[in-house]
């Protein structure tokens, strides 16, 4: 298998949904608006080619929020617009074997570990929210309408108008600004990380979006450029190291390849140079990660030897 997907890729994927279907441990998330009326049951796969090709089963119609899957392309966002140099300036690219949400790690080093977890995405959003506090917000669903390859929405059971943020973004944005991490428009960045968190997705353009860091940064199928070549590489490395947060190790281990979770139930990995994955299933382990989706992911890369070491 190469960048072509196998010939039973279909019934492959129904398998691994029949293989995990019966584990119903971890818990949904309790302060998501688009949880009201999905079934916590709901279970989808999907992976897509650097070529364009796309192979779904179960639910993967099922539209759900980005969440912290978003932090990855909102941090190649930021080094395309300003560069390596200035986005490192607001941020590190150390692991944390800290929750998504700590702010520990920020009261002892002052910069954000990394763009992976809330402070440095957080740190982020304000940079781009600075740079333009009137276009950012356009700019950034400009950017996931590239990766998805049509034009990127909020998730309809978000009131756009409402977008806050919790009480623990709040502390670290303000951590960040008693630390001259980011200037004093602490709502005016948060705002910007709470719209990026919500836009909807499901499961097959989460695949896309993948596969568009597959194949070097151009969605395959509208042959759009999202991200920069150069930048590329630094955003499939901190989803390699740092992309499921204080399990990374674990996820490197067994999985073996560049990652990125969200609260919402999504988990999207990269095979560099072939394909994107994708897995949606929302009850979620002490980490924040889909249960069944972490399991899928181990007996996927295993099966298919996907593994970045295993080939
Ligand atoms: N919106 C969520 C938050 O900031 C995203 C967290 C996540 O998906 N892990 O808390």
């Amino acid at each position: 298998m190469d960048r072509k997907l196998p010939a039973d890729a279909q019934a492959f994927l129904q398998g691994l949904l029949e293989r995990h279907r019966a584990n119903e441990e971890g818990k949904l998330t309790d302060y998501l608006p688009e949880f009201g009326a999905t079934d916590p049951g709901t279970f989808a796969v999907a992976v897509a080619t650097v070529d364009g090709e796309l192979a779904c089963a179960g639910d993967h119609g099922h539209a759900f929020t980005l969440q912290s899957m978003s932090k990855p392309f909102i941090y190649g966002l930021a080094l395309d617009r300003f560069g390596r140099a200035d986005v490192h300036r607001k941020v590190s690219v150390e692991p944390t074997g800290e929750a998504f949400n700590s702010i520990i790690e920020l009261e002892e080093d002052h910069l954000p570990y990394n763009p992976m977890i809330n402070s440095g995405a957080i740190a982020m959003s304000a940079l781009l929210h600075h740079a333009a506090p009137e276009g950012a917000a356009e700019q950034i669903m400009a950017m996931f309408g590239a990766y998805l390859g049509r034009e990127a929405r909020l998730h309809e059971a978000v009131d756009a108008g409402a977008l806050g943020g919790s009480h623990r973004n709040r502390a670290i944005a303000h951590l960040l600004r008693h630390f001259e991490v980011i200037g004093d428009d602490i709502e005016g960045a948060l705002s910007l990380y709470a719209r990026q968190c919500v836009v909807a997705v499901d499961t097959a353009d989460l695949a896309m979006m993948a596969a568009t860091l597959a194949n070097g940064g151009v969605q395959p199928r509208t042959g759009c450029r999202a991200i920069g070549r150069d930048h590329l590489r630094d955003v499939l490395t901190l989803m390699f190291t740092c992309g499921m947060y204080d399990s990374s190790g674990a996820w490197a281990y067994t999985v073996g390849l560049p990652a990125k979770s969200g609260v919402s139930g999504g988990i999207l990995a990269v095979v560099p140079g072939r394909m994107g994955l994708a897995v949606y299933s929302p009850r979620l382990d002490a980490h924040g990660h889909s249960v069944r989706g972490v399991e899928v992911f181990r007996s996927w890369s295993a099966q298919w030897r996907l593994g970045m070491f295993d080939r």
